[in-house]
């Protein structure tokens, strides 16, 4: 065999254009065809007859195996498998057919390393696991795809796939493996070695993604290197508060533990009730000299000191004694306590305001269970521009417009008042989300998110409600959402224990059912073959304390080519407004009948 044949990609590569045509391929034959009109028709034919002329004269020398019908047949048939998994809705969901679809492109690239279509099977072998990845969320599974990309990349290099294989084996290890450098190494050698692929501008933006992710993560390092002797440092006191709701937000270094207890008023010491917490294996990271005034109907000030080489505590100096609830929230470290008024008081203040609506409409039954406020959050922003998808599209930006469209509709049709926990693009802690809404006694608590996947065919709606959940896939969108690491989330399953109880759990399922389906019937009945992702849980950071039915939906994936697309035109984003205004509406409805009963 003369010696330049060893290396098929050179020889075979100009005519493979021309004997490939099943359908996914054609999306990416422009960079090919421009390639093909650069060289100018006649040199692609010239090069298919040299080629088919070699692969004629191989054959007939003996050489099978090599450019043959039989391996051709065998991967064109594997490949039309492929195809019908990712087209048909209920196949694709068989994780038994992908297994074996990949097994037929392992088998094919073991047998045929010289076949023209070797790089491809590999490429599709590690597609058909990165597909059963997704249905069986095993790491075995992703370490599969990853094995055969590597092999293409490494034997294959010139493979037009090369690219797309590099940019699927950076997201794998940044996504699936939480391994960043391995991630950044395959980024990196995507854009320096084919800097003029479409997948090269992607794995750029991954790059600036992760570099901001690693300066916030230095920033942290270096305020936590501050404190001596490894302690935690209590960096900054926060607080939001409006008549009968109070929350403090303790800024800390790294994690502690707490104890919190409860003092009655002193009169004769002219003291009033308090609420105290130790920070136990803490140190003061802040200005503790004066107090910080709140001055609302149930909190006075809060105070701070080291109360112990060890030991920093806080005082809540009360105007009420008031029930409260303390919770730590992990990555960064975040001590939340929430002072709630008393129920009486609660009470008192809802009997006042029905007696008004009632006085308000007369002889109108007043509405108990009407919708008042609703707090709408639109995901991320500022610093934090959740997922990128399709063109560079960020969420922050399109779930800004969703809530902006929605709060007017609220407004205007339902008569409800609203408040946006963000107007523009500055960045809000997740905490002080859910504080806005319970300031505000919102009756309803919306976080509007759009979702992203490493696999650009994912699309759908699903709705959250907070809950622990063993879901892998829930469990993965939860930390991406809380910036966190999968461990965050169970850290904080542990804490969450008792605090989901006394939320509104049950209302919270009704209200995700109603926006679900009133989204996937109203978006379905428009654009037709919407997919209904259903209604799920997960601990989303941002639905943690809300004393109101609270939601977090994933709009569509915005890494998804239609979708990602679809959500960024106005006309889509108004019938996404009007489909979820219909499950408020709905929400509303089945409120009212149940309280009429
Ligand atoms: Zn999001």
């Amino acid at each position: 065999m003369p010696v330049q044949l060893t290396s098929p990609n050179l020889v075979y590569r100009p005519s493979l254009s021309l004997r490939r045509t099943s359908a996914v391929r054609l999306s990416r034959l422009g960079a090919r065809a421009s390639l093909c009109s650069l060289l100018g028709p006649a040199h692609c034919c010239a090069s298919f007859l040299t080629a088919f002329i070699l692969a004629l004269s191989l054959l007939l020398a003996g050489s099978v195996g090599w450019g043959g019908q039989r391996d051709k047949d065998l991967f064109l048939s594997a490949k039309k498998e492929y195809d019908l998994l990712k087209k048909s809705a209920v196949a694709g969901r068989n994780s038994r057919r992908w297994e074996t679809l990949a097994g037929r492109f392992q088998k094919f690239a073991r047998e045929f390393p010289r076949s023209p279509d070797t790089d491809d099977a590999l490429f599709y072998a590690g597609k058909s696991y990165q597909e059963l990845y997704r249905l069986n969320q095993k790491d075995s599974t992703l370490d599969l795809a990853i094995k055969n990309w590597q092999a293409l990349v490494s034997r294959y290099s010139k493979s037009p796939l090369a690219p797309e294989a590099r940019y699927w084996l950076g997201l794998s290890f940044e996504e699936g493996k939480g391994e960043a450098t391995e991630a950044r190494a395959h980024y990196q050698t995507l854009v320096e070695k084919y800097p003029r692929a479409e997948w090269a501008a992607k794995a750029q933006k991954r790059l600036d993604a992760m570099r901001r992710v690693e300066e916030e993560k230095k920033e942290q390092s270096r305020l936590s290197s501050a404190q001596p002797g490894g302690r935690a440092l209590l960096t900054q006191i926060r607080h939001t508060s409006s008549q009968t709701y109070t929350r403090i937000t303790m800024d800390l270094s790294t994690e502690i533990r707490f104890e919190t207890h409860v003092l009655k008023a002193e009169p004769s010491k002219e003291l009033p009730p308090r609420i105290y917490v130790d920070l136990v294996g803490a140190r003061l990271g802040m200005d503790g000299s004066q107090p910080i005034m709140v001055q609302d109907r149930l909190l006075r000030q809060v105070r701070v000191g080291q109360f112990s080489p060890d030991v920093v505590r806080v005082v809540l100096d009360m105007s009420s004694l008031a029930g409260h609830q303390a919770f730590l929230l992990p990555d960064p470290y975040r001590l939340v306590i929430d002072i709630q008024g008393s129920k009486d008081r609660d009470k008192l203040a809802a009997l006042e305001k029905e007696r008004e609506l009632s006085s308000s409409r007369k002889g109108v039954k007043p509405i108990s269970s009407g919708l008042r406020k609703i707090v709408l959050d639109p995901g991320h922003g500022g610093k934090d521009p959740g997922a990128i998808g399709i063109n560079g599209v960020a969420e922050k930006d399109v779930v800004l417009a969703v809530a902006k469209k929605l709060a007017k509709k609220l407004k205007a049709e339902m008569g409800i008042d609203v408040v946006l926990t963000r107007r523009d693009d500055t960045f809000i802690p997740l905490e002080d989300r859910t504080a806005i809404a319970n300031a505000e006694d919102a009756d309803l608590f919306i976080s509007l998110h759009v979702n992203a996947s490493p696999n650009g065919k994912a699309r759908g709606i699903e709705t959250y409600y907070l809950d622990n959940t063993n879901d892998e896939a829930s469990v993965r969108l939860a930390a991406r959402e809380n910036g966190t690491s999968r461990k965050g989330i169970s850290d904080l399953q542990f804490i969450l224990s008792d605090l989901t109880q006394n939320s509104k759990l049950e209302d919270s399922i009704t209200f995700a059912h109603r926006l679900q389906s009133s989204v996937v019937s109203h978006m379905g009945h428009r654009y037709g073959d919407i997919r209904d992702l259903g209604v799920k849980k997960a601990l989303f950071y941002v639905l943690v304390g809300a004393r109101m039915p609270s939601v977090l939906v994933e709009m569509f994936f915005i890494t998804n080519k239609t979708e990602g697309r679809s959500l960024t035109r106005q006309a889509y984003q108004d019938a996404l407004v009007e489909a979820l205004l219909a499950g408020i509406k709905k929400y509303q409805e089945s409120a009212q009948v149940v309280k009429n009963l």
